[in-house]
């Protein structure tokens, strides 16, 4: 039988994740389950309900949440998110293989609650923090308060790499080469 599997995306803010993510659904588009999770964040221009994540407000997320709708979920500058269990389950079930970004919470409660043989985790390396916090101030304004919270993050994320299964370095100027590295790890975890 098909070994279900679910292969997630790790990296600090500003590594260059959806990038990396987007490539991927466009090589493996149809060999893999690209789940939707649920958040509590207001939608971006651009981004799908249903697509993108479900859009509930906190208190849905939270009576989701209580009711054990979420295999992890976990609060991020200020917003919940949450992968559905149900979608991993019946992934799992029928030998699919799952792709999906997380941080280091949900990762955490993954790693804690599903054995290695049906998980991986690949991290995006996006270089040193002063290299990180040019690409995402140059991306938006950010108070300096949301800056600190995701220098935080970014001391815990580098401090789980060791556990990646792979890590795609991404550098400046250099997203094709990221791209087809990630693509190849991508191609061995699912035997493709
Ligand atoms: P964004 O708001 O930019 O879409 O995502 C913010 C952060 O939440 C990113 O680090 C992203 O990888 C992470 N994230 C997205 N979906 C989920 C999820 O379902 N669960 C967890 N734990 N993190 C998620």
């Amino acid at each position: 039988m098909k070994k279900g599997m679910l292969l997630m995306l790790m990296g600090p803010s500003g590594s260059g994740k959806n990038t990396l993510k987007a490539h991927i659904e466009k090589v493996f588009g149809d060999k893999l389950s690209f789940v939707t999770s649920y958040t509590s964040r207001a939608p971006r221009p651009g981004e799908i309900e249903g697509k993108t994540y479900h859009y509930v407000s906190r208190g849905e997320f939270e009576t989701m949440r209580d009711a054990g709708k979420f295999i992890e979920s976990a609060e991020y500058g200020g917003n919940y998110y949450g992968i559905p269990l149900d979608a991993v389950q019946d992934a799992l079930k029928n030998g699919n293989i799952l792709f999906r970004e997380i941080e280091h919470k949900g990762y955490q409660q993954i790693k804690a609650a599903v054995s290695h043989d049906q998980y991986r985790l690949i991290f995006v390396d996006g270089g040193d923090w002063e290299h990180l916090k040019r690409r995402i101030l140059g991306r938006a304004p950010m108070s300096e308060n949301e800056l600190a919270l995701r220098k935080e993050s970014y001391n815990i994320e580098m401090a789980l790499k060791h556990e990646a299964d792979a890590v795609i370095v991404n550098e400046d100027g250099k997203v094709a080469a990221a791209e087809r590295a990630i693509e190849s790890v991508v191609r061995d975890m699912i035997g493709k």
